[in-house]
């Protein structure tokens, strides 16, 4: 293990005297060259190593499972010593080793910034956005000491500073100098420079604000007292149901940093903030009526998603990622927890704040299903074998993915689900109780194995303890085994109804077309489906159906006067060749999963599904 994580005691040594002394690392943040995208970094160190010191920068960001080496955007770098210059190499992908020097060090390097998602860095004339695992790397052995981070204001724009890094001496923008108390704290603390927007409000007496980019353009077109009533109840259900006696957030403050963009989507999230893309037209608009639409709705579960991470995965860990290694990939079979039982609430909180109708949760619901429904590679993938390989599969998607793996976001939702109902069915508890337990055991400031995580296999046990019940048959089946979660069964007792709806032509025949053009090309190709029979695969163009021209029309047509066993034939164009390939149509299977309401449930069920979804 490397010092970035497992420090040795020595390290661990030199880092309490380099405490006792206050000469942690200090950064100096400069955006002066917005149209290049390039943020200037200078490092100064007291006392480096007198070996030599070396840097270090992570190759991934906690929250995303994936290496993104972010040090191929480092421009150039150079040490010094007072006035003279130092040597300096690298000696790994993401380490520099510079000469030795008795005095202070000063390192410059300027990183290129041009990742408008949540996960690295941007900086443009509009805004600048980093997380530190981007920007500041680490100075080896110094990573357990207090960290200092200034900023400094573009020169001519009135950009201000949101972060929830606790601030030592800042403007009335933010500008100046916050301190982290160590490394990984700085890494977890996401910096938005830009026009802001803040939308304040409090939750169980915490301070929390959403900062908007683009503030002064956003400012007459967002409803922000409807935002801020609608997180405040999303935030208040979730601090009551961590701590139902006295709510209670575990932190002083929190931030929504909220960058809408035309096209992107997506959060990370922090310990005390969480990083946001969403579309404008998803923001609420003061002329909205009581439905301000599905866009909406979706913005707020993001919010609710990231928000319930403050306790599932950054207070409540898995042990795999305690502490964290910023170097290389930290392997652990519990995703299905962290982002799936996560992915459960955070609808379910909408539910639960009456944000959104018994009727739109069961279709939330029922999109997941189609999702996984839709996804073969559930039967070659358990949720356990997805939370592992989430770095080399589920964040390195290609044309073959949903044949060979399954999400641990929808389908550990559905897990959450079906432990949730079935614990309510026997009346001994919920998957609340579990979250508690959870919380209280891993999580809490007081917890006392708070430093050790959730170990690998801790939750059936945990169940047990929460509510009574001996789940380990259903982790063997569901979490390291792949069967089909019995979700009919389990929502008939709460008064919800599952059926299908008809296939659409191409899903029937396994094939995911781009567009709907005359010739459409073959995204993808179902396992065991027709298409995969026929011989097509992804890549391919069709050109006709039956000797029919292709595209979505015709092949609809087509599809309702089909019969099982037909031999349809398929013309398709691959690298250049006219390809004629045949096979017989398979007997039908059940179209899209839909869920509604039962009209007359029994007494029971409806005593239930009120307990689970409210009236
Ligand atoms: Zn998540």
């Amino acid at each position: 293990m490397p010092a970035s994580a497992k420090a040795s005691p020595a390290a661990r040594k030199r880092a309490k005297a380099v405490s006792s002394s206050s000469a942690g690392p200090r950064y100096r943040v400069r955006m002066l060259r917005l149209h290049a995208h390039v943020f200037d970094v200078e490092l100064e160190l007291d006392r480096p190593d007198p070996g030599g010191q070396e840097l270090w920068l992570p190759v991934w960001v906690p929250g995303s499972y994936l290496v993104r080496e972010f040090a191929r955007h480092v421009l150039d770098m150079r040490a010094f010593c007072g006035r003279r210059e130092l040597g300096l190499r690298k000696t790994a992908k993401n380490r520099w080793r510079i000469e030795a020097c008795e005095g202070p060090l000063r390192v410059q390097l300027s990183v290129y910034a041009h990742d408008a998602s949540v996960r690295a860095a941007w900086l443009d004339p509009s805004r600048g956005f980093f997380n530190a695992s981007s920007l500041l790397p680490a100075a080896a052995g110094f990573e357990h000491v207090e960290h200092q981070l200034s900023l400094e204001p573009p020169p001519e724009l009135r950009w201000s500073v949101a972060t929830t890094l606790p601030a030592r001496r800042v403007d009335e923008r933010g500008f100046g100098t916050y301190a982290a108390r160590d490394y990984e704290h700085l890494v977890d603390h996401p910096v938005a420079c830009g026009d802001h927007l803040r939308i304040a409000f409090r939750a169980c007496g915490t301070p929390h604000e959403m900062v908007l980019e683009h503030g002064s353009r956003l400012r007459e077109q967002v409803d922000q007292r409807r935002l801020a009533a609608d997180l405040r109840r999303i935030c208040e259900a979730q601090i009551a149901l961590f701590e139902p006696e006295a709510p209670r957030a575990p932190f002083r403050r929190y931030a929504f940093l909220l960058a809408p963009s035309p096209t992107g989507w997506g959060g990370l999230e922090h310990a005390d903030s969480s990083a946001l893309i969403c579309a404008e037209a998803d923001l609420p608009h003061p002329r909205d009526g009581a439905d301000a639409g599905a866009g909406y709705r979706r913005l707020l579960g993001l919010c609710s998603h990231e928000y319930f991470h403050a306790w599932n995965v950054k207070r409540i860990r898995p042990q795999a990622l305690t502490p964290i290694d910023l170097e290389r990939e930290n392997l652990t079979g519990m995703l299905w927890l962290f982002e799936g039982f996560t992915s459960y609430y955070d609808d379910l909180v909408l539910r639960r704040t009456g944000l959104i109708s018994p009727q739109q949760y069961l279709q939330l619901l029922a999109e997941a299903m189609r999702a996984v429904q839709a996804t073969p590679g559930r039967h070659v993938q358990s949720l356990e074998q997805a939370s592992f390989d989430a770095w080399i599969k589920f964040y390195r998607p290609d044309e073959n993915t949903p044949n060979a793996t399954v999400s641990y976001y929808t389908l550990g939702g559905l897990f959450a689900l079906a432990l949730d109902l079935h614990l309510r069915s026997r009346g001994k508890g919920c998957l609340d109780d579990v979250m508690r337990l959870l919380w209280r055991r891993y999580g809490r400031a007081d917890a006392p194995l708070r430093e050790q995580g959730v170990p690998e296999d801790a939750l059936p046990a945990l169940v047990r303890e929460a509510c009574g019940a001996d789940v380990r048959a259903w982790f063997a089946r569901h979490v390291r085994g792949r069967e089909e979660l019995p979700l009919q069964r389990l929502l008939a007792g709460f008064g919800v109804e599952l059926s299908h709806g008809a296939p659409e032509p191409a899903d029937a025949l396994g094939l995911r077309l781009d567009g709907a053009s005359s010739w459409p090309m073959v995204r993808f190709v179902r396992s065991a489906s027709w298409a995969e029979q026929a011989g097509l695969c992804a890549g391919d163009v069709l050109v006709a159906v039956n000797e029919q021209q292709a595209g979505t029309a015709n092949l609809a047509r087509q599809w309702r006067r089909a019969r099982p066993g037909q031999s349809w034939s398929v013309h398709a164009m691959r690298d250049g060749r006219l390809l004629q390939l045949r096979a017989a149509l398979p007997q039908p299977e059940p179209g899209p999963v839909q869920l509604q309401l039962a009209a007359r449930p029994s007494a029971a069920a409806l005593r239930l599904r009120r307990a689970w979804l409210g009236g």
